[in-house]
């Protein structure tokens, strides 16, 4: 385990169990049910105000990635803390505008937008829309002009930075389908200025997520900032700079950047531009205020290993599998002694080898029926979760202080089953 816990001081072992804030986590899965993802309110607020209290001098807006962890609820609490939103699909949109963030505090991105999707966000008074391509941008026009608005968009450059993460959350290399050469970007913003109902307001810029290092940050803004510089000079008057997300977070070992640090790179690069900022960090904010509780359904011992089948699974938190992502796996009673443990595969029960949440993971003694907390699981867990093999959805429990919510309850089979319909012509007995 990381010397000093990265999801402390709200997750924490308590006279021998592990607690949420003030609630042993085990209490509310007995009552909840398992598998179950909980949120530390707490923890998502310190983070926030941590993320917005590095910018406090500068002219900034924090708008939180929703797609990391869309619940309502937890949307809700950045938002009421005077987060905005960075969306990238009309369903995220509404998400944000239901949990009391308005649209003009709303950033659309994303490579794919449909025409729906766009006159949806200017008709909510979009805050900026995200560009990526030349098609997007002239289909933007003509939807502004149907709805008489004028479009504030900003072009996602593509500085051709290499962020030294998975290559499948690698955003901003040459090769990669996101954004607008950077080479290019100086003749897009002529052509966007000329084009009618748009109105060029800024330059986005986002690399890729899980980033552990300044460096990349540092290299792809001090890009995006000549470039602002060089716009302006081109009498092209944006005054926005959206430095996106990506931010990385101790999962294991790593030794992501502080906040702190990360403000002041920024600064330092940016800090004569006169430029509003803007910022888009989902990972930061909600990666280690959430985990997975499951319970432990069987311990085999096989010929070569012994594996510890758990109920919650890869439809659940898909990470593992699609990232070779670690999560701390801990017991809910503990903290687990050095001696007594135990080499184990900790699986889960779909029909897939990548069902695995961890290899040859050094495990306490544990048995069938006791609990395990799935560390740092806030992030790109519930969202990323499906219905594979028709396993119930994950429910979401949001903890503040002693009293906890399921702010997403396990809906019951008949409600899955409901949802799918016979055609006329079949009928079952
Ligand atoms: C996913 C995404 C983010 C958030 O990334 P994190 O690594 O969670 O901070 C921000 N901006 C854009 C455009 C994204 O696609």
């Amino acid at each position: 385990m990381a010397e000093k816990a990265p999801w402390a001081p709200e997750f924490a072992y308590r006279g021998g169990a592990l607690c949420v804030e003030d609630i042993p986590l085990a209490a509310i899965a007995d009552e909840v049910g398992t598998p179950c993802y909980v949120y530390s309110s707490a923890q998502l607020e310190r983070r926030f105000r941590e993320f917005a209290g590095a910018f406090e001098d500068v002219p900034t807006r924090v708008c939180f990635s929703v797609k990391a962890n869309p619940n309502l609820a937890v949307v809700a609490t950045l938002g009421s803390l005077g987060a905005g939103a960075d969306v990238v699909s009309e369903g995220e949109f509404r998400r944000a505008l239901a949990a009391g963030i308005a649209g003009n505090r709303v950033i659309f991105s994303g490579v794919g937008k449909k025409a729906s999707e766009l006159e949806f966000a200017l008709a909510n008074d979009v805050y900026q829309i995200n560009v990526e391509s030349i098609p997007e941008l002239e289909a933007v026009s003509a939807i502004a002009q149907r709805l008489g608005k004028d479009a504030p968009i900003a072009l996602r450059v593509n500085p051709d930075v290499d962020a030294k993460t998975h290559a499948k959350i690698t955003t901003g290399k040459k090769e990669n389908k996101f954004g607008i050469d950077l080479a290019h970007a100086r003749a897009v913003y002529r052509q966007a200025a000329k084009l009618p109902n748009i109105k060029p307001v800024g330059i986005a810029v986002h690399i890729g997520s899980q980033l552990t290092s300044l460096r990349p940050f540092e290299t792809a803004f001090r890009r995006v900032a000549e470039l602002y510089r060089t716009l302006r000079a081109d009498g092209i008057a944006v005054d926005r700079l959206d430095l996106g997300g990506g931010l990385g977070i101790r999962y294991r070992d790593e030794t992501p950047p502080a906040i702190a640090d990360y403000a002041a790179m920024v600064k330092r690069i940016t800090g004569n531009l006169g430029a509003t900022l803007s910022f888009e960090p989902g990972r930061a904010i909600v990666g280690n205020a959430g985990v997975l509780v499951s319970r432990i359904v069987y311990v085999k011992k096989a010929v070569t290993h012994r594996f510890v089948i758990i109920d919650a699974a890869m439809n659940d938190l898909i990470r593992p599998a699609l990232y070779d992502a670690y999560h701390e796996i801990l017991p809910l009673k503990g903290p687990a002694t050095k001696r007594g443990l135990k080499e184990a595969e900790i699986v889960g029960p779909v029909c897939e080898t990548g069902d695995t949440f961890a290899k040859k993971r050094m495990l306490p003694t544990v048995a069938a029926g006791d609990m395990v907390a799935l560390m740092s699981a806030g992030a790109y867990g519930a969202s990323m979760s499906s219905g594979y093999n028709t396993r119930l959805p994950v429910p979401e429990v949001l903890v503040r202080g002693t009293n906890f919510a399921v702010i997403r309850p396990r809906p019951s089979y008949d409600a899955v089953l409901a949802a799918d319909r016979l055609p006329p012509w079949l009928t079952v007995k």
